[in-house]
């Protein structure tokens, strides 16, 4: 290889390659890595400079099209200059950002060193920067011993070094030093034979917050200009580093990137699937239908939509869902952040660049400085490891990867597994469609009537007319539904009080009879239990045979499994091409060639449906090569169960967002409502971290240890202790570890304690 061609391969100087491609005729297409690092420049200050002109010299280091990013800035106390701290990818940038702006400063490369803490001096104390100037004898290495020897003098004074930022091509040391006043750290040095240059007090700079989208406390940020220019999104955005990358595109994904969008970030969403809408993209099966009202499941933010999107029924299908995420997407115009058919198959923190590197099967790579992973709670699906299962000859699919083609059931005999919310779906669709129905249930569950109707065009006035107060319901209740707890002890009523209450909530739509019950349903068992035996005794009345009818009725406590909507369920046991298979009697035994064979016969099949649920809360996240500090794998630990702050931060994971993450409310509450909130949260975390100049966020690992026992302690203080055998502790997963992955406080609750932890600014993270 020439040295010509062999400098061509290494590429610029500082650039690492990271991918050749070989492209048309032969043509060599390479990819390189930018790195960037650390810039100190001290700009002397124009006297003329009044408070807006400084806040935009603040500013403007932010500006994503250089990716020239702003972190710290030490206002000198007279005003005559700044410290300011950029991360960027050369001197030059930062040089011309700051031309632009008609200012002229004088810019180092810079090592920063030293403890991350730079908020506000304590009491009685100053922050001072010491400008140790470079003399041109002093080699490297005699220079770091200088600055060992100023940090050590300093310290043994007792005055706190709070950062240095040694800098390279010629410029001086400078160390911001916490003291009582700077005639104290000039003498200090002084008389150690240090010599210092400039010394000057100063005063960290707090640029304005921005207005956050949707901040609905009274402390929320004052409403100001943004200070992000906004970046030319009219075409495709192609580059390698965003400012956020974003895992799939379902509700939460879209949700996040509208979201981030809106606050001035670069962000690059990426799916696996060949459309948008998440599980309403993969649930295609037959019956799939939402449980909320559907004009509460979508989305508030954009009154346009609101006013443009007719609902068509009280609780939509899974086409008009898909077809509304669809509609959203596309009226936003948000195609053009996002990548389809690409899954993410790693992510990797570096910690050093302050990034993510995030790789997709495509073979594209991208860093990003926050990392939102919008990979659904109910995504990962499962099937069950039954002794050969793939000897069967009949065709087999899993509710949640229904083939876009449709699969036909018709006249033939079909068997479906799993009586969850989309066993029950499924089968409540198909029975009278397909020749012979064999329904495999291992634990049956209590269905509560869903009673949906068409919408009318009266119902979407009142609708409209309502909006605000029905979301203000919605957000103000336990689950984000228009249901709430009725807040009176269910054994305050007398047993016939109770009973009208039951059989009154059971003739209303939705989850009413769940969540519009007794306030201690949840709490109370002798409460539950009435409950329950109410709804076995509808199940009795329903179904005709009565061995059938108790094959059906659960023993565990109402509630404590997921509880599907179902429409005319029970009833499908009475047909005559319906049977029903009690695994717990007669368990699996084998997939054969022709069917199913359990303990007591084999039962022949054509099409065998696996609605078999998901490796819940995790699942999504744990099976891609998510890798934290030091290389943790996430996967690695959560092998002992989630552990997250407040669903959506873990420590170790910098930056990582997970939105409806294990140990969140979102799992039992109406998604829309939920994700909104979370969504809300998190860009408020990144917002309160841009407008200060940080760019780290990771929680304690104690916030992370005190908040997994707070979900464990609340699960413990309802009947969910009673039955944890549900996807809802991870136990419908072989293999893994048992632990609470829902917060069953309910979402108001949860609502509450995420804005308190914003408010008190972050209290449970570590912020730089
Ligand atoms: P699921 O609730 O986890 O139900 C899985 C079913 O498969 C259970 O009946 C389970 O029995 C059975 N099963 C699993 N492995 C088995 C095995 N090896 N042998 C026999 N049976 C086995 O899953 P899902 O029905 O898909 O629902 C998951 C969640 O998705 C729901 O809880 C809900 O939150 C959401 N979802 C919502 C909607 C909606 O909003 N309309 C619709 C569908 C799903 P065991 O109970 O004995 O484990």
């Amino acid at each position: 290889m020439s040295a010509q061609s062999a400098a061509r391969q290494r590429g610029p100087e500082g650039v690492r390659p990271i991918r050749t491609l070989r492209g048309a005729a032969g043509a060599v297409l390479r990819r390189y890595e930018i790195a960037v690092s650390d810039y100190a420049a001290i700009v002397p200050l124009d006297p003329r400079l009044d408070g807006d002109g400084l806040r935009k010299l603040v500013r403007l280091a932010c500006l994503d099209l250089y990716r020239v990013s702003w972190r710290r800035a030490f206002l000198a106390t007279d005003g005559a200059r700044v410290l300011c701290w950029y991360v960027a990818p050369d001197a030059e940038a930062v040089r011309f950002v700051l031309r632009q702006q008609g200012v002229h400063a004088v810019v180092w490369p810079c090592e920063v060193q030293g403890p991350s803490d730079t908020g506000p001096a304590q009491s009685g104390r100053e922050l001072i920067v010491v400008e140790v100037a470079r003399e041109p004898a002093l080699d490297a290495a005699a220079m770091a011993s200088r600055h060992e020897a100023t940090v050590a003098t300093l310290g043994a004074a007792g005055h706190r070094v709070v950062r240095t930022f040694a800098t390279r091509a010629g410029g001086p040391l400078l160390c911001l030093v916490e003291a009582s006043d700077a005639v104290a750290v000039r003498v200090c040095l002084t008389g150690a034979g240090l010599a210092p240059g400039n010394v000057w007090g100063c005063t960290a700079l707090e640029p304005e917050a921005t207005p956050l989208f949707g901040a609905t406390d009274g402390n929320a940020p004052a409403a100001t200009a943004p200070p992000h220019p906004r970046v030319d999104r009219t075409a495709p955005d192609a580059s390698a580093e965003v400012d956020a990358v974003i895992i799939g595109a379902g509700l939460s994904g879209i949700c996040a990137l509208k979201r981030l969008l809106d606050m001035g970030l670069r962000v690059r969403l990426y799916e696996a699937g060949r459309d948008v809408g998440g599980v309403w993209h993969f649930n295609r099966y037959p019956g799939a239908r939402v449980d909320s009202e559907s004009y509460t499941y979508g989305f508030s933010f954009s009154a346009e939509i609101l006013a443009e999107w007719r609902w068509q029924e009280l609780f939509a299908g899974q086409p008009e869902v898909a077809g509304y995420l669809r509609f959203v997407v596309d009226q936003l115009d948000l195609r053009r952040h996002m990548r389809l058919s690409t899954r993410v198959a790693s992510a990797r923190r570096d910690a050093i660049a302050g990034c993510w590197t995030v790789e997709t099967d495509q073979g594209e790579r991208v860093t990003a400085r926050y990392l939102v992973a919008a990979t659904g709670v109910l995504s990962a699906t499962q099937l069950p490891d039954i002794p050969g299962r793939d000897d069967f000859a009949g065709e087999s699919y899993h509710t949640a990867r229904w083939p876009e083609a449709g699969v036909e059931l018709r006249d033939r005999r079909v068997g479906v597994i799993g009586t969850g919310a989309s066993g029950v779906q499924v089968i409540q669709t198909i029975a009278a469609d397909v020749r012979h129905l064999t329904v495999f249930q291992r634990t049956p569950t209590y269905c509560i009537p869903q009673r949906n109707r068409a919408l009318t065009d009266a119902d979407r006035d009142a609708i409209a007319r309502d909006w605000a107060s029905i979301l203000a319901t919605c957000q103000n209740s336990y689950s984000g539904f228009v249901h709430d707890f009725d807040p009176r002890p269910g054994l305050a009523a007398s047993a016939a009080d109770r009973e009208a209450k039951f059989a009154a909530l059971w003739e209303k739509p939705g989850f009413a009879f769940w969540f519009a019950n007794f306030g201690d349903l949840m709490m109370n068992a002798e409460v539950n239990a009435h409950a329950s035996d109410f709804l076995r005794r509808k199940i009795r009345e329903r179904v005709r045979d009565p061995e059938v009818a108790r094959t059906l009725m659960p023993d565990h406590p109402f509630g404590s499994k997921r509880v599907p909507l179902e429409n005319r369920y029970y009833e499908v046991f009475n047909r005559t091409n319906v049977r029903l298979v009690d695994l717990r009697a007669t368990p699996l035994v084998a997939l054969t060639r022709d069917g199913i064979r359990t303990t007591r016969e084999e039962h022949p099949l054509d099409v065998l449906i696996y609605a078999t649920g998901f490796d819940a809360g995790t699942g999504a996240l744990t099976r891609i090569d998510i890798r934290g500090d030091g290389g943790l794998s996430l996967a690695a630990k959560w092998r002992g169960g989630p552990s997250t702050y407040l669903g959506m931060l873990v420590s170790g994971f910098p930056n990582l967002f997970l939105v409806n993450g294990p140990q969140n409310a979102a799992a039992l509450c109406n998604a829309g409502r939920c994700i909104e909130q979370n969504v809300d949260w998190i860009a408020r975390c990144i917002d309160h971290l841009r407008t200060r100049g940080l760019t780290r966020v990771s929680p304690t690992a104690e916030a992370e240890a005190e908040w997994t026992r707070h979900v464990e302690e609340v699960a413990e203080a309802t009947v969910l202790r009673v039955n944890k055998d549900s996807w809802f502790f991870g136990a419908n997963t072989p293999g893994k570890a048992r632990r609470a992955s829902i917060y069953a406080a309910g979402a108001r609750e949860f609502r509450e304690q995420c804005d308190a932890a914003a408010r008190a600014g972050y209290p449970g993270c570590t912020m730089e």
